[in-house]
């Protein structure tokens, strides 16, 4: 591994000897076996990590009569208990598993689904060698000759820093910190970045890139005059209809990327587009089902379960994502060997009208294939019928109003009906497409 050879100078730790250290070798084409021995093997030392230095996690895992040594991996790991989003919240160190003074980074949650924080301590090592160890080619097609232009956010949570240091430290291409709304990194500043320094990859929200692109306009820059390759969407869910919309905006492609703060990468969407590859180096991924917290069937859709592979300082173990999504097993034409998973959205995100239960990236589907809708809505659910609340521009009327309604029902099956507003708020932080309750 060229980035550890040149750059670090302790003994590597075994795992990473093992199954990285040459370089040559690629998570995204690994043959099925050799993922699954490395699991197997990374799992077995994350539990017992957590088991041998965790209080927390030690309790339960005595509780559920669990000896993380004894199990059969990674078959056996539907055994061990699961952990949930409140369990960690407002708990900074109820996962630490390192002596405190060996942690050299905390994230912080952006808190969008309410609650008190979640805090994720790294260890150096978990930052700059364990983390950047598994690398996935094929997924990731960046190299020294990109300009990456990172419009995710820098402070608090991982997204922005983790991208900036994978790019640079395990791809070797050049990053440009632009951050996404900040204090300093205004729309304007990221766009004049990108076309000056010529970027190749931009890496941001779907909401941000529609935003940048309405601002480009004014500005009058012409997105599809960028050198960019690709773009990578993340943080926000994202139909393939607002994919679309994107794409002609900028003229570009654009890809999804699906990640989190307290698991670190999770799944990457790749030239097929037919869901998102594991990143099996990083994460071991499970479904199951929500009520019963059983697995469910191979292809099944349920809630999406993750251990955390890699980090050390913070071991995350059978995590309740509170995603909803299935895992496809069938070999993808892309010739990466890992497993897709599908996303249907997030749990507290789904929406409900009278007796149905609807994914919100379903439903923005169709509204979107709607042309006289802009890129700007909100979903709000009202008992039998689901109210839309879109942009107005001078063609808003009653009879459009109703017209667009129709079609969304004709469509969806969903009664709704559509309301113009001046405007949707842009926000830096996460679009909230779906409002549970009128405020
Ligand atoms: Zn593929």
């Amino acid at each position: 591994m060229s980035y550890l050879a040149k750059n670090y100078h302790r003994p590597l730790p075994s795992i990473v000897r093992k199954y990285f250290a040459s370089g040559e070798e690629h998570v995204d084409t690994w043959p099925a076996s050799r993922l699954r021995a490395y699991q197997a093997e990374a799992l077995r030392r994350i539990l017992m990590h957590a088991y041998e230095r965790n209080g927390f996690y030690r309790e339960k895992f005595n509780a559920a009569g669990i000896v993380p040594a004894r199990l059969d991996l990674p078959g056996e790991l539907a055994k061990v208990p699961l952990t949930t989003k409140d369990e960690i919240r407002g708990k900074p160190w109820l996962l630490l598993s390192v002596p405190r003074h060996v942690v050299s980074q905390i994230h912080v949650s952006t808190g969008t689904t309410g609650g008190e924080e979640i805090y994720i301590p790294h260890t150096w090592e978990d930052l700059h060698v364990n983390n950047m160890s598994p690398a996935m080619r094929a997924l990731i097609p960046v190299g020294e000759s990109d300009v990456v232009v990172n419009a995710l956010p820098y402070e608090m949570s991982s997204s922005g820093l983790a991208f900036h240091r994978t790019f640079q430290k395990s791809y070797g291409a050049m990053v440009v910190p632009m951050g996404k709304g900040g204090y300093y990194s205004t729309p304007e500043r990221t766009l004049r970045a990108a076309a000056d320094l010529g970027a190749t990859v931009l890496i941001t929200t779907p909401s941000y890139a529609v935003l940048l692109a309405e601002v480009a306009e004014r500005m009058e820059i012409d997105l599809a005059e960028l050198p960019l390759r690709f773009m990578w969407l993340t943080g926000e869910g994202c139909s393939p209809m607002l994919r679309e919309r994107i794409e002609k905006l900028w003229g570009h492609p654009a890809y999804f990327y699906y990640g989190s703060l307290e698991a670190g990468p999770i799944g990457i969407e790749c030239s097929a587009r037919n869901g998102y590859h594991v990143a099996g180096g990083h994460v071991h991924v499970e479904v199951i089902d929500p009520t019963t917290r059983g697995g469910v069937a191979s292809g099944e859709v349920g809630e999406i379960v993750v251990t955390e592979l890699t980090r050390m300082a913070s071991p995350l173990i059978r995590y309740r994502t509170g995603d909803i999504g299935y895992i496809e097993t069938s070999r993808c034409s892309c010739g990466v060997t890992l497993d897709r998973l599908v996303l249907r959205g997030r749990a507290g995100d789904q929406i409900k009208v009278g007796e149905k239960t609807y994914g919100p990236y379903y439903l923005e589907q169709f509204l979107l294939e709607i042309p006289e809708v802009g890129n700007w809505y909100q979903f709000v659910p009202q008992g039998d019928r689901l109210l839309i609340r879109l942009e107005g521009n001078a063609d808003a009327s009653d009879q459009l109003a109703r017209s667009i309604a129709s079609r969304f029902e004709f469509s969806t099956g969903v009664k709704a009906s559509v309301e113009f507003v001046e405007s949707i708020v842009r926000t830096g932080g996460k679009t909230i497409r779906v409002i549970q309750s009128i405020p």
